[in-house]
């Protein structure tokens, strides 16, 4: 293999990490990863990806609690290698009080834009053992494109029950998880 080849590719037989010297590894795309979860309490609605779902529980947290979009805010902020949520937006601050978890996301999609990503696509799984969210899934989704201007076809969303075990099959916890794929633009505003 070339050392100039575009990019360096690692076969199968390759050891562990051999990448010579000068070579460079071209991707564009990057991968990210964001997980929550949070309790609930009795009260409602259940804002959840942005939409108040109705429900006779609420999720509690230092923001809205919204454990979707904050799985969603840590994919975008990791697959850029930035600060997670909660140093983005310390719980210290009370500016971020009962804080819309939307506004964070636009925020935390802001910087990724300006570290040099747009953003792909992302794929999301709810755990709540309740409500039942399938009149809300394309809501959601919607939600979720709307806060970072993606097509709702880039934006995937799974809703699945804890099946009555542990503190999600309870219903005292609902988790979510969310990968992102981003794109580098080359267009970089910040020093790395
Ligand atoms: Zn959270």
């Amino acid at each position: 293999m070339s050392r100039h080849s575009p990019s360096a590719i690692i076969r199968a037989d390759s050891p562990p990490g051999h990448v010579a010297p000068g070579d460079t590894i071209t991707s564009k795309l990057r991968i990210g990863f964001g997980e929550d979860s949070h309790r609930t309490e009795p009260g409602g609605p259940l804002r959840l990806g942005g939409v108040d779902v109705p429900h006779d529980r609420q999720l509690v947290g230092h923001s809205d609690g919204d454990v979707l979009l904050h799985a969603v805010t840590d994919a975008l902020l990791g697959a850029a290698a930035l600060p997670d949520i909660g140093r983005l937006f310390p719980n210290t601050d009370t500016a971020n009080r009962n804080r819309d978890s939307a506004e964070m996301l636009a925020l935390a999609a802001h910087k990724v834009a300006e570290a040099g990503y747009q953003v792909v696509n992302l794929d999301c799984v709810i755990q709540a053992e309740r409500p039942k969210l399938s009149d809300y899934h394309d809501a959601i989704r919607h939600r979720i494109a709307g806060i970072l201007h993606l097509n709702p076809h880039d934006v995937g969303l799974k809703a699945k029950t804890g099946e009555g075990v542990g503190p999600v099959g309870t219903g005292d916890v609902i988790e979510a998880r969310c990968v992102a794929l981003v794109e580098s633009t080359g267009e970089s505003t910040v020093e790395a």
